[in-house]
């Protein structure tokens, strides 16, 4: 079987609303869904204007409906976006299309519907299987809510789901989160994505670790989190291919997010959402209002845009390509770059070898579990001002 690693485009698509905020969360969103219709209004105006302004040369093998919380859709929604994407994108057959769902939003035949709406895999974010740790996290719904979302979406006959999972909470044991690793194990997904716990400047749990109402793990805590993290999944028969993403078999590899990691062309819609096309990022800003009034005027609403440099690409292809588990190509890099990565990076090359924290093999620079686990830190050193 090969790995779900393509090099087609693909399609995000953020839906910008939330049943309520949790409080560690830095995506885009909004409660008030009173512009719902409005919003999806704009966004198929928004499929039309890009498509008018690109000429893709090869389909979209990925939708992804991203968030916020898609699973507030309806599937009737979900078939209407489908459709009009592949009014004006070329859609691969075997397209995988996403969809991101939370439980406590969703009822049990509504994965059935979203089924025969298009989705064909689900990202379900569980976040942790303790109640009290939910409660923290801010999640709307508890542990029973999350086991009876997994199996709706099993009795629906979705095999490809996955399952999102935080580690390293203020508070929160490693016995614990072993227990929600292995009870996520218990319902046979074919992906897991175990995220390290941040508090990102802006959010509530920011404010809360600036007044010394929370405390975070210490960073020797954090390692061991990752290492339980790595041990149990592995052990399971569960690699990881990414810093956080695991999968069963590597068919089952996000292949959607692999674009991400791999500079791989995609287009994002809707307010927040990123695209990468030819050199270029851009995104959208981060207000359902301005969003909309934009496109109501039918005019592209631009937060920011990037013309991507030599330099810049450079060092975005090595932070990326090295948080994957394959590594580096080399003979890609010297393609792209027209130069040895060997040579220009030689003094980084030895030393990250010399510490075990990096290997060469079959012609691939990667990082060892070691150096994974403090890839933040090792790949700044690639930077190039
Ligand atoms: S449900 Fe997801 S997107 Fe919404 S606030 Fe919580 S973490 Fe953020």
């Amino acid at each position: 079987m090969q790995p779900n690693i393509s090099h087609k485009p693909g399609l995000y698509i953020h839906i910008p609303f939330c049943e309520k905020k949790c409080g560690y969360c830095d995506f885009y969103s909004v409660t008030d869904r009173s512009s719902r219709s409005a919003f999806l209004q704009a966004l198929n105006t928004e499929f039309t204007l890009v498509r008018k302004m690109l000429t893709p040369q090869e389909p979209f093998d990925t939708v992804y409906f991203g968030g916020g919380t898609p699973s507030l859709l309806t599937a009737t929604e979900v078939e209407t976006i489908l459709k009009q994407l592949a009014e004006n994108f070329f859609l691969s057959d075997d397209v995988e299309i996403t969809l991101e769902a939370n439980p406590g939003t969703i009822g049990d035949d509504t994965f059935k519907d979203f089924r025969s709406a298009g989705i064909n895999r689900l990202s379900i974010g569980i976040q942790s299987f303790n109640d009290a740790e939910l409660r923290f996290l801010g999640r709307i719904h508890d542990t029973a809510q999350a086991e009876q979302t997994i199996r709706s979406a099993q009795n629906a006959g979705f095999e490809n789901f996955s399952l999102d999972l935080i580690f390293a909470q203020p508070g929160q044991t490693l016995q614990s989160w072993e227990r929600s690793l292995k009870k996520a194990l218990s319902f046979g997904p074919a992906h897991i994505s175990a995220y390290n716990l941040v508090f990102e400047k802006g959010t509530p749990f920011f404010t809360l670790l600036q007044n010394k109402t929370i405390t975070a793990q210490s960073e020797k805590s954090e390692i061991r989190f990752w290492e339980t993290t790595r041990n149990i999944l592995t052990e399971a028969d569960f690699p990881p291919y990414e810093v956080s993403s695991f999968a069963r078999a590597s068919q089952f590899f996000s292949r959607h997010n692999v674009k991400y990691w791999t500079h791989t062309p995609y287009l994002g819609f809707g307010p927040s959402a990123h695209s990468f096309w030819n050199n270029h990022r851009w995104s959208r800003p981060r207000s359902v209002s301005a969003y909309i009034s934009a496109l109501n005027e039918n005019r592209l609403p631009e937060a920011q845009t990037e013309i991507l440099s030599a330099k810049t690409l450079e060092f975005e292809h090595i932070f990326l390509s090295l948080r994957m588990y394959r590594g580096l190509n080399l003979n890609e890099f010297e393609r792209i770059f027209k130069t040895l990565f060997t040579e220009k990076y030689a003094s980084e090359y030895a030393l990250l070898r010399r510490r075990g924290w990096a290997v060469e093999e079959n012609g691939f620079f990667k990082l060892t579990p070691k150096g994974m686990i403090i890839c933040d830190t090792i790949l700044q050193e690639f930077y190039r001002p």
